[in-house]
């Protein structure tokens, strides 16, 4: 007993340590996000994810990050259930026809300033499914994107180093208005 309580007392956090921001993401985000934020949003990012038609690998993935090693709330990213509380739509999968309505009705839905960020390879450009019968294409051709994260599916990690670029972004912007 004595040895556990002294390994919990100097064992250091079991959780991911945090990934370095995205250079590419901060590079694209440079164009996307200064002429857009407005207010400072106190270093927290509220998400909604959205399932434009992907074949839930990239979910699984998504999901991963709010478990405990991955942790994504101690960054102040945390997602919500509705786009009307949302600063960030994550949209994952090629835009299927089914899917092009209520995605640009959540679009719509989420209030100004905004961030869309198309998470995965089908989210950039139609992916694997391009030129399918029942797919629009990539999220850009349906609504504005601010970044794409690539992989399919992409990593926790590659997906928390696009987030924090973001948050990093937004920051950044906010302080100097
Ligand atoms: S990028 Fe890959 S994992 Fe993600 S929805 Fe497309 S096929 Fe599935």
């Amino acid at each position: 007993m004595r040895r556990i309580l002294l390994e919990s007392l100097t064992r250091g956090p079991l959780t991911e340590p945090p990934p370095p921001p995205d250079e590419a993401a901060l590079a694209e985000l440079a164009k996307n996000v200064e002429k857009a934020a407005q207010a400072r949003l106190g270093r927290s990012l509220s998400i909604r994810q959205v399932d434009a038609g992907s074949c839930n690998a990239c979910e699984l993935e998504i999901h991963a990050l709010a478990n405990a090693f991955y942790d994504l709330e101690r960054f102040g990213l945390r997602f919500v259930a509705s786009p009307r509380h949302a600063d960030v739509l994550m949209v994952t999968g090629p835009v299927t026809k089914n899917m092009r309505d209520a995605l640009e009705r959540t679009y719509d839905a989420t209030p100004n300033p905004k961030w869309v960020v198309a998470i995965g390879d089908c989210a950039r450009d139609g992916g694997c499914f391009a030129g399918s019968y029942a797919v629009v294409g990539g999220v850009s051709a349906v609504i504005p994107v601010d970044l794409h994260i690539a992989g399919c599916p992409p990593t926790p990690t590659a997906m928390l180093k696009g987030l924090l670029a973001l948050l990093e972004r937004v920051d950044a912007s906010a302080l100097a208005t």
